[in-house]
């Protein structure tokens, strides 16, 4: 398997760094894997999942859990009065293979949010979200190689070991200060589309 661990965020590839508004990708047929994912990666020059490394175009298998994910998810930011030109453009856009777009559902960051949203400001804050879920997927996927390994098929649904495995319910509690001015605390949850965000301000 192609894996590579990630260490560096997937936006280093994209034009500018990924610090420039890039445009929305063309939707195309409206499916990631013949349409608007397509468009994502020849405007940013992605082919692996930004979260795994999994390469998604190397075969059939992989091109099927093709997905793209919105970072800062379309809610969240509709709830922060982020205009959609940030949120929408291919900079907020990563692909994703389904395991990793699966996990982690469910989060809250604490930020403090700038007084005007700019490309500038808006990546500060995409790259605090992408790079503290990608932490987090990375703990979840290591918690699913565990149970892997105890080759499950080959048990009995009731085996204890299995059962020591139990896989905790994707909830954290992030606190996040980073920007500045004006904190407010956001509550997001992603339960498939459109993702729902909640903002509470402090
Ligand atoms: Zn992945």
């Amino acid at each position: 398997m192609s894996r590579k661990k990630i260490e560096v965020l997937p936006f280093a590839s994209f034009p500018h760094g990924g610090r420039r508004l890039l445009g929305r990708p063309k939707m195309g047929n409206g499916s990631s894997r013949s349409g608007y994912g397509l468009s994502l990666r020849r405007m940013t020059h992605q082919t692996v999942c930004a979260y795994c490394g999994l390469d998604l175009f190397g075969d059939y298998h992989r091109w099927l859990l093709l997905q793209v994910d919105h970072v800062v998810p379309a809610g969240v930011a509709r709830g922060l009065e982020i205009p959609a030109k940030f949120y929408e453009d291919a900079i907020n856009l990563v692909l994703a293979c389904a395991g990793c777009n699966g996990f982690d559902n469910r989060y809250t960051y604490t930020v403090s949010l700038p007084r005007e949203w700019s490309a500038e400001n808006f990546a500060d804050l995409r790259d605090i979200v992408f790079a503290e879920r990608a932490k987090r997927i990375d703990i979840r996927r290591a918690q699913e190689l565990a149970v892997f390994e105890l080759a499950p098929w080959s048990r009995d649904v009731d085996d204890p070991q299995l059962s020591d495995h139990r896989l905790p319910e994707a909830t954290t509690v992030l606190d996040i200060t980073e920007l500045e001015n004006s904190p407010a605390r956001v509550e997001v949850e992603r339960s498939g589309h459109p993702a729902h965000g909640q903002l509470e301000h402090l």
